[in-house]
């Protein structure tokens, strides 16, 4: 699955999906689901109740850019870009809204 639309609306981003589907999750779950290593790491040190709670600068994405075509590399305003989302992740940790 590929998204050929990547839209961000207020605080949450809409993908639209080469099967016509759109979903879409809040950035505040997105930054939380960060899949790079500190973010896991810091997760794995927390427990399971971690709930971080985020400057509204780590909740900015100043930047999507795709990465090859298996992922979209994501900037935050703080400046943390070393989250790869794989388009299977992002489908899977997103909501699917409707079909187009
Ligand atoms: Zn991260």
């Amino acid at each position: 699955m590929v998204p050929v639309k990547v839209e961000l609306v207020n605080s949450e981003l809409f993908l639209t999906w080469n099967d016509n589907k759109v979903s879409s999750i809040k950035l505040v779950n997105l930054r939380n689901l960060c899949p790079c290593a500190v973010c896991i790491k810091e997760h794995e040190e927390q427990g399971e109740g971690y709930i971080p709670l985020y400057s509204k600068d780590q909740l900015t994405i100043i930047e999507i850019v795709p990465s090859g075509n298996y992922a979209l590399n994501i900037t935050w305003k703080d400046g943390h870009n070393i989250g790869f989302y794989e388009f299977n992740y992002l489908r899977e940790i997103s909501n699917t809204i409707k079909e187009k």
